[in-house]
Order: C-alpha cells, then sequence, then structure tokens
C-alpha cells in the first residue's frame, strides 16, 4: 500500500487541499500516526479519536433509521423551506420558488461514521435554525474509511436519513453528501447510493446532492466530468430537478475547469472549499473568475483555519482572510456550509468539548472559528 493510498491519506486533507505546493515532509516522515496527527483534518483519525471525550466525540451504535418517520403535514411556518420552497438554478444563481436570488447559511455535520449525537440532534438544528440564522445543513457521510458507506451502508445511509428528517420536520435545506476523496474509484457504489436517496427524497423541496466532496488532483474532462454526468444521470431518474453540487479537482478548489466545461444538464452547481489560513487569494480569483462566467457556486466546506482543519488547537484561526472570502461570498449572492458541527478542540470544530448537543451555545461554549461562523451565519446582507 503506498502512502497516497494508505487510510491516513485517504482521510486526511492538510497535505492535499491546497494548489500551493503540499507539505509531504509533515505527511512523510515518521510514523503513520504522525502522518495522522501532521496531515489529519476534516477526517483525521487523529482528531476523531481527540474528540472522543464529549458528548458528541464518542461513535455510539448508529440510531436505527427513524423507520417510523412521517413527514409533517406540512412546512413548519416561517421555516426556510416554508418561505423559499422547491430552488433552482438560474445563470450563476441559486433562486427560490418566486425566481428571487436565494443565500443558504449553516453547517456540516462532522463525519457521520466518527459523529453522530451533534448530526442527529433536532433539538440543536432547531436551536441553530432559530437562533443563528441556519438554512441548511450538510450530512458528510463518510465512504472510505473502516465503517463508513463502502464497508457499512446501511446504518451510514441511516444516519443520512436521520438528518434528511430531521431538516424535513424542521423545514431546512440539507445536502446529501458524498464524503469521498477517490469517489471515481466508487462511482457504481456512488450512483446507486444517489438513487436511493432521489427515490427517497426527491420529491421534498429541501435536498441537495453532494455527489463528490473533494477530488484529487484528477483529470477534469476525462474522469471528473464522466464521474458527475454518470451519478447525475441515476438521479434524475427518480429526481428531475432539485439541485445537484459538483466537486472541482485539487480537493474542490479548481473551479475554473468546470467553468469553461461544463456538465450539461439543469440545477446543477460546482463547489469551491476553502481554509483561509492556507487558501488566500490565489484561490479566491479562481472562484471569482467563475462566478463572473456564470457557474454556479455552492461553498459545501469552509473554517478560519489552515487546510487540515485546525487539528493543531495551537494553530491560527485566519478571521482577515476569511472575511475577503466572506465579503465575496455575500456580494456573490453564494451559499455555505462551515466545517464543522461537532465539539473538540480542533480550531474548526464549533464547540468546546462537552458542549450541550441540544442548543443554547454561548460564548462560553464556542471554540475556535466558532464565533466567527456565528456572526457570519446570522448576516444575509441582501435581504
Ligand atoms: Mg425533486
Amino acid at each position: 500500500m503506498s502512502f497516497l493510498t494508505s487510510p491516513f491519506f485517504l482521510v486526511g486533507r492538510a497535505c492535499e487541499s491546497q494548489r500551493l505546493p503540499r507539505n509531504f515532509s509533515l505527511c512523510s516522515s515518521g510514523l503513520a500516526v504522525v502522518a495522522a496527527l501532521g496531515c489529519g483534518g476534516e477526517g483525521s483519525v487523529t482528531r476523531d479519536i481527540a474528540a472522543a471525550p464529549g458528548p458528541g466525540g464518542s461513535v455510539t451504535a448508529a440510531p436505527a433509521a427513524s423507520s417510523q418517520w412521517q413527514p409533517p403535514a406540512q412546512v413548519e411556518a416561517e421555516s426556510p423551506v416554508a418561505r423559499f420552497g422547491q430552488l433552482r438554478v438560474e445563470g450563476s444563481a441559486l433562486v427560490d420558488a418566486a425566481g428571487n436570488p436565494v443565500q443558504l447559511k449553516g453547517v456540516s455535520t462532522m463525519w457521520l461514521n466518527w459523529e453522530q449525537n451533534y448530526a442527529d440532534s433536532k433539538a440543536g438544528l432547531r436551536w441553530l435554525r432559530d437562533n443563528w440564522g441556519l438554512r441548511v445543513v450538510r450530512a458528510a457521510m463518510g465512504v472510505e474509511p473502516m465503517g463508513a458507506y463502502l464497508t457499512d451502508p446501511a446504518p451510514m445511509i441511516n444516519q443520512v436519513r436521520n438528518v434528511v428528517h430531521n431538516a424535513i420536520d424542521l423545514g431546512v435545506y440539507v445536502i446529501i453528501d458524498w464524503h469521498d476523496h477517490t469517489a471515481e474509484l466508487h462511482q457504481d457504489q456512488a450512483s446507486a447510493f444517489f438513487a436511493q436517496m432521489a427515490e427517497e427524497f426527491g420529491s421534498y423541496p429541501n435536498v441537495f446532492y453532494e455527489i463528490y466532496n473533494e477530488p484529487k488532483q484528477i483529470s477534469w474532462p476525462l474522469v471528473l466530468k464522466p464521474y458527475h454526468e454518470a451519478v447525475s444521470a441515476a438521479i434524475r431518474e427518480h429526481d428531475p430537478d432539485n439541485v445537484i453540487i459538483m466537486g472541482t479537482p485539487v480537493w474542490s478548489q479548481n473551479v475554473n475547469l468546470p467553468a469553461d466545461d461544463p456538465v450539461p444538464g439543469t440545477n446543477l452547481m460546482y463547489t469551491v472549499h476553502f481554509y483561509s489560513c492556507t487558501h488566500r487569494a490565489q484561490q479566491r480569483a479562481i472562484a471569482q473568475s467563475a462566478h463572473d462566467k456564470g457557474t454556479p457556486i455552492f461553498v459545501t466546506e469552509w473554517g478560519a483555519t489552515s487546510s487540515d482543519g485546525g487539528t493543531n488547537p495551537a494553530g491560527q484561526v485566519c478571521t482577515d482572510e476569511a472575511q475577503a472570502w466572506h465579503d465575496f461570498m455575500d456580494s456573490a449572492g453564494i451559499s455555505w456550509t462551515a466545517w464543522k458541527l461537532d465539539d473538540c478542540a480542533d480550531l474548526s470544530c464549533l464547540f468546546r468539548p462537552s458542549a450541550p448537543l441540544d442548543g443554547g451555545w454561548t460564548d462560553e461554549w464556542l471554540n475556535g472559528h466558532g464565533p466567527f461562523v456565528r456572526d457570519h451565519m446570522q448576516l444575509y446582507p441582501q435581504e
């Protein structure tokens, strides 16, 4: 097994997530556990272990699918979905049922194979909706690690269902995310999964499909675009209209490639990810240029941290650079979900260890970039 295909590398992000030269020396020096420490990011094994003591850090047995779940008789009044309804894409814009541009802001769960308690908390989601202005939650379904979708599909699907059911109950939008770095190797599984999700949830206006979280350095025309075409076609057999979000090469930074060679179809968007201590003006210029060309963008992950997700608690929170990204996103009306809804010492964990599960996250519970995320989720400057 080469280092590039080691589990540690597959789930990490620090050494992979930028267009700048990557710090392979950090990643390749020493033991695998050192690699996990150095390169662990949004999904590092080490980060997960570090999160274990809190109420959201432990991995409990996956709750049974809420098989008794019944959709609400009507969308909750004043909720985001009650307000905006079925969304679609027009040019570069996400628009509501009336055709008006709409910006959604919210959070991503932690990898669902590693964190289930905050992700499952309906009360917590309601609190974020009502107190922070959350309109969307992203269900980050791990695919490759042991215990994730490829080895344990049933509990992972149930986890996704739980998040989606909560979102539908609360009138919140929800992104079903295939959280993978080599999805081109799992195209058949992804197609089958999304066909199932589209069959179950395609009639709900709440749902987005994010079919490939962060591709690595793979060819857009030869590998990634064909993957998106195939998986999107599987969705469209069951759901003709809900928005599909597609990853872009190099950890979802090279949105310039689909800008010049888009996937055919309707209601398609592309994702850009940024971690502001690492991804700065150069990456932002790529996104700005794509937006200016009319490319619809949804930022499904960002952090005011380094690209390792702030796994080193002694690292930085780069709010000045993050503010420049938010100035761009707000001016362009770009929707986003912040990484990540979890309690741990990582600077990208919104909450301190042992924070409550069900809301009430006052200042003393916020961690790392948490205050910055909260402050920006509450702002909808174009409304
Ligand atoms: Mg639909």
